[in-house]
């Protein structure tokens, strides 16, 4: 049997493609619900690329979310960080900030 370690190093490589792809590092989700109709929506934040620098320092983020199931609500979404990208705090308009966890639960019951 021939070991063929071309072969080898092409998965190798491949491999290294999905790895050093989204590790999830960088990325921050937040879950909310809608008050109007209650559904519940998550949406994705990449913290290099999405935050935004303020004067006073650290980063600030606006985001719109909006669902797509009842009603056409939009929430408001302000998430602040420190220098090292650690999240300070967050205000949502039109909406209350939920847990992954709940998030799931929330998932299971509508399917
Ligand atoms: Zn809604």
């Amino acid at each position: 049997m021939i070991i063929d370690n071309g072969k080898m190093n092409f998965f190798d490589w491949l491999k290294s493609l999905f790895t050093n792809g989204d590790t999830g590092e960088s990325s921050y989700w937040i879950y909310a619900r809608c008050r109007r109709c209650g559904e519940v929506i998550k949406t994705r934040l990449d913290l290099k690329n999405d935050l935004s620098e303020r004067d006073e320092g650290g980063y600030v983020v606006y985001k719109t979310l909006m669902g797509n199931q009842r009603c056409f609500e939009r929430l408001e979404v302000t998430l602040t960080f420190d220098e090292k990208r650690v999240l300070l705090d967050r205000t949502i308009s039109r909406g209350e900030f939920i847990t992954a966890e709940e998030y799931q639960t929330c998932q299971v019951l509508e399917t």
